[in-house]
C-alpha cells in the first residue's frame, strides 16, 4: 500500500512550534528540511525554498519527533472473549483483525513501538509486513513470545483444561532452569525477535492466582541476561511485586514494565543501574474499570485487576519524584489501540510537567531500543519521523489526540 506521496525532492516542513526531543524548550518558527528518509537540517522559518523543494505549511501546529510507545501488544486487543478466542480463531483471523490496530497507532502519531509479546509470533510477521509495505503501521521492534516460568504470567497454557495444558518448554517461551533460559533466548533469536521480554512476577490478566509473586530464580535471570547480551538483545521485565522486580533489576534488565509495588530501595537500584521505568498507567486504569463489570474477566483475574490496576499512577508519581528514568509506554492491546495519547494526561496528573511526559516518548524511548542514532529527536541525520499536533500540547496535554500530520521514514501518512 503506497503512502500519500513519494518523497523525491527535498521536503520543507514549516512549523509554528517545534519540540526537538532533545531540549526542553519549545522552539518557535522552524523549518525541518528532509531529503529522502532523513532529516537534513532544522532552519529558522522561512527557509528559502530552492529549486524543486516542496513546502508543507503546517501553521498553528506543534511539530515533534514521531512518538515511541515502549510497551504495546500490537497484534491483540482485550475483550471479554479474549481467552476463548484462542480456541475458536485461526492465526489468520487474529492477523487480519490486528491490521487496523497498527494503522490506528501510526495515525495517532506513534511512528515506532516496542511490542512486548504476541502469541504465535504474529508481531514478527506484522513488523515484516509493515516494513515490506503490505500494510500501514508503526516501525515495530518486538520481543515475539514473552518468556515465563511454568504457570507464570506468560505460560501460554494457563487456565486451560488438562487436554490442552501439556508441558510447554523453551520453544513456547516457558523456562524452568538455566539451560531452558539459554535455549529460550536462542529460540527468540531463531524466530527473529528484536529483544527479550520476561515476566519477572505474576501479572493481572493471566489465569493464575498471584499478580505479584516472583517467578524466576536469580540464576535463571542471570542466564537470560547473559545470553541476551551475546545476541545483542535488550531485556524488558514485566513486574508488579517487589522481590521479583528487584531481582530483575539486579540481574541487569533494561526496563521494568508496570512496576506497581516498586519501593524506594528498588528505585535507587534502578537509578544506579540506569534501568528505565515504563509505567503503563492506562492499562491499570482500564483493567480497574473492567473489573467492575460482571463477567468481563474470570473470577481469577478480576480481583487482581481491581487491586493492582489503580496503583500504577501513584507508582509513577513516586518514581518521578525519586528521579527514576521514565520511558513512555501504554500496554496498548490491554486498553484499545489508538488511545495511546491518553497516557500523557495520566502522566501529567501524576506530577510530570507536560514537556517531560512528552519527552519520555522521544529520546529515552529511542535509547531504550538502542536506536538513538536513528530515532527519538528532530535533528540532522535522524530518520524523518515527524508528527504535528493542532495547537500547543504544552498548554493542554489533551491536544495529543489531535495529530494532524504523520511522516514516517520520509513518507507522509497523514496530512491536514
Ligand atoms: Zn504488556
Amino acid at each position: 500500500m503506497a503512502a500519500l506521496s513519494p518523497a523525491k525532492a527535498d521536503t520543507l516542513i514549516n512549523c509554528d512550534r517545534l519540540l526537538d526531543g532533545e531540549s526542553a524548550s519549545l522552539q518557535i518558527n522552524k523549518t525541518i528540511q528532509i531529503k529522502d528518509n532523513r532529516i537534513v537540517a532544522i532552519h529558522d522559518k522561512p527557509a528559502k525554498p530552492e529549486g524543486g523543494h516542496r513546502t508543507i505549511e503546517l501553521g498553528d501546529m506543534t511539530c515533534m519527533p514521531g512518538l515511541i510507545d515502549a510497551h504495546v501488544h500490537i497484534t491483540s486487543q482485550q475483550s471479554p472473549n479474549r481467552f476463548t478466542d484462542r480456541f475458536t480463531k485461526d492465526p489468520a483471523d487474529q492477523a487480519f483483525a490486528a491490521v487496523p490496530y497498527a494503522e490506528r497507532t501510526l495515525m495517532i502519531g506513534f511512528t515506532t513501538v516496542r511490542d512486548l509479546g504476541s502469541s504465535g509470533n504474529l508481531s514478527i510477521n506484522m513488523r515484516d509486513a509493515i516494513n515490506n509495505g503490505h500494510i500501514i503501521g508503526p516501525r515495530i521492534f518486538t520481543a515475539g513470545k514473552s518468556l515465563a516460568t511454568t504457570g507464570g504470567h506468560a505460560d501460554p497454557t494457563n487456565g486451560t483444561n488438562q487436554k490442552f495444558r501439556g508441558n510447554p518448554g523453551p520453544k513456547e517461551g516457558v523456562v524452568n532452569s538455566t539451560s531452558d533460559a539459554i535455549k529460550a533466548v536462542r529460540q527468540r533469536y531463531k524466530e527473529r525477535a528484536d529483544l527479550i521480554k520476561i515476566t519477572a512476577t505474576g501479572g493481572v490478566l493471566s489465569e493464575a492466582s498471584s499478580g505479584q509473586n516472583s517467578q524466576f530464580t536469580e540464576q535463571e535471570l542471570d542466564a537470560i541476561i547473559s545470553i541476551a547480551k551475546d545476541y545483542g538483545f535488550k531485556v524488558a521485565a514485566h513486574a508488579h511485586g517487589k522481590e521479583g522486580m528487584k531481582r530483575a533489576v539486579a540481574a541487569g534488565v533494561d526496563s521494568i514494565e508496570h512496576g506497581t509495588y516498586m519501593d524506594v530501595e528498588t528505585m535507587l537500584l534502578m537509578k544506579r543501574k540506569g534501568t528505565a521505568y515504563v509505567p503503563t498507567i492506562i492499562a491499570g486504569k482500564f483493567v480497574e474499570e473492567k473489573s467492575k463489570i460482571d463477567g468481563y474477566f474470570s473470577e481469577t483475574v478480576r480481583p487482581k485487576a481491581a487491586t493492582i490496576g489503580p496503583l500504577i499512577q501513584d507508582t509513577l508519581a513516586r518514581a518521578y519524584k525519586e528521579g527514576v528514568l521514565i520511558v513512555f509506554g501504554t500496554d496498548s492491546g490491554v486498553s484499545p489501540h489508538g488511545d495511546n495519547w491518553k497516557e500523557f494526561g495520566y502522566m501529567v496528573e501524576a506530577g510530570m510537567p507536560e514537556v517531560e511526559a512528552l519527552y519520555s516518548a522521544m529520546k529515552p524511548g529511542a535509547v531504550l531500543l538502542g536506536k538513538e542514532s536513528d530515532l527519538g529527536t528532530l535533528e540532522a541525520g535522524k530518520l524523518a519521523d515527524v508528527i504535528a499536533i493542532k495547537g500547543n500540547p504544552l498548554v493542554d496535554i489533551s491536544r495529543m489526540q489531535h495529530v494532524r500530520f504523520v511522516m514516517k521514514d520520509g513518507q507522509i501518512f497523514k496530512q491536514p
